[in-house]
């Protein structure tokens, strides 16, 4: 689905930061694949929608021939379709790294 042109919110309650993130998996059942969105977000709130994102895949109940990636975080672009959205992978590893330290 193309990204609708008006401005997107980030998606924490009582945040009211323009989104400039999607938490989002690839997820495929074989014939169609697509984006499965956990969140948009804004910078100061990415970690936390970022591992909302791995625990909701963690509970992910996949059916057989269902295929479901983990989620990643992609830059938003207004107007772009998913499949140009850039998956911001370093983001994602710093991230991971930190989380892990802390627990
Ligand atoms: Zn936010």
């Amino acid at each position: 689905m193309p990204m609708p042109p008006y401005q997107l919110y980030c998606t924490t309650k009582d945040c009211k930061h323009p989104a400039t993130y999607k938490i989002a998996a690839r997820w495929s059942d074989g014939v169609v694949s697509e984006l499965k969105t956990y969140g948009l977000c804004c910078e100061e709130c990415v970690a936390t929608w970022f591992l909302r994102g791995r625990e909701s895949f963690k509970k992910s109940r996949l059916i057989p021939g269902e295929t479901l990636e983990q989620p990643g975080i992609y830059r938003l672009h207004r107007g772009e379709r998913d499949q140009a959205l850039q998956r911001l992978t370093d983001l994602e590893e710093r991230l991971a790294a930190a989380t892990n330290a802390t627990l």
